[in-house]
């Protein structure tokens, strides 16, 4: 393992090491400080911007959540899946390379992740961005090292939903290809089954102007969600113990959809006055 990291970040005269580059991953800001009630097993808090990780299977709405508490806390929301259908759509050299593994289900290298996301930091850093929300990194036990060498993660959420649920979610997805907004036309009523509570979610259904434009992942399919929620198990439930250990996982099961969630995931994360202080400065 040591040899590899050494391999992966041993800086060659003619590049910067992955390592260096991830570093920029470490801010200072002093803004939007957050702290959280003392029951979270989190570190104490730090006189800087948030910097979170969210985990959660497939489908279960990390992008979702991650993306509306960045909002609300004013950190960039970096999705390591939107970096690599970036690639995908692009015409660069790992477009190809990476259509295959992505439409098996399968994981991107970790050096591939890693040189995407150095990248996406290096640009957020010359923007002036500071702190962050990572959704879908790291995903393997190597992607969590490496963080874990280059910055202070305070808090790692792990959202969870039964996964007869997550699967009927996937293969509800849809994106509108203009404004790249995600929608769900699901309609979910699990009934109660082993001892799991029933559980209803309402679509979130487009407005007129992107309902025509409305596309789906191509790696969305019932065979591909399957793989890749197999593919999550083995690879990235291990990432979830690895922050447990360290006393930074804050599991929150997902009690429905997004109107019955988002104020107890708040109020979880003891975030409730954020929001009513950006309500009532609205
Ligand atoms: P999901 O809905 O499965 O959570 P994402 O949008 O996060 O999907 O990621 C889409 C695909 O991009 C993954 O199936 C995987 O191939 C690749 N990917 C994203 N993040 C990572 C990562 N941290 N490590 C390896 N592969 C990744």
């Amino acid at each position: 393992m040591a040899a590899t990291m050494n391999r992966i970040f041993r800086p060659t005269s003619s590049s910067p090491s992955l390592f260096n580059q991830l570093i920029k991953i470490r801010p200072l800001s002093t803004t939007a400080t957050i702290t959280t009630s003392s029951s979270h097993p989190r570190t104490d808090p730090k006189p800087r911007n948030v910097q979170w990780v969210f985990l959660g299977c497939p489908g279960v709405g990390k992008g979702t959540y991650a993306s509306r508490l960045c909002s609300l806390l004013g950190v960039p929301h970096i999705a390591t899946g939107d970096l690599v259908r970036e690639e995908l759509a692009s015409t660069g050299p790992l477009s190809t390379q990476l259509a295959e593994i992505v439409n098996q289900g399968k994981l991107v290298s970790d050096e591939i992740i890693i040189s995407l996301l150095s990248k996406r930091l290096e640009a957020g850093e010359s923007k002036g961005e500071s702190g962050f929300i990572l959704d879908g990194f790291p995903r393997t036990i190597r992607q969590a090292e490496i963080l874990e060498e280059v910055t202070d993660i305070d808090l790692v959420v792990n959202l969870k939903l039964r996964e007869d649920v997550l699967l009927e979610k996937c293969l509800g997805r849809r994106i509108c290809n203009q404004c790249g907004k995600g929608f769900n036309v699901a309609s979910i009523n699990a009934e109660e089954k082993n001892g799991l509570p029933a559980m209803s979610m309402a679509p979130l259904l487009p407005p007129p102007n992107c309902a025509s434009k409305l596309i789906t992942r191509s790696d969305d399919t019932e065979l591909v969600v399957k793989e890749r929620l197999r593919v999550y198990n083995e690879k990235s439930q291990p990432v979830e113990d690895f922050y447990r250990s360290r006393g930074k996982l804050m599991e929150f099961d997902l009690p429905g959809g997004i109107p019955e969630s988002w104020p107890k995931l708040l109020d979880a994360l003891n975030l409730d006055d954020q929001e009513h202080k950006q309500s009532a400065a609205a």
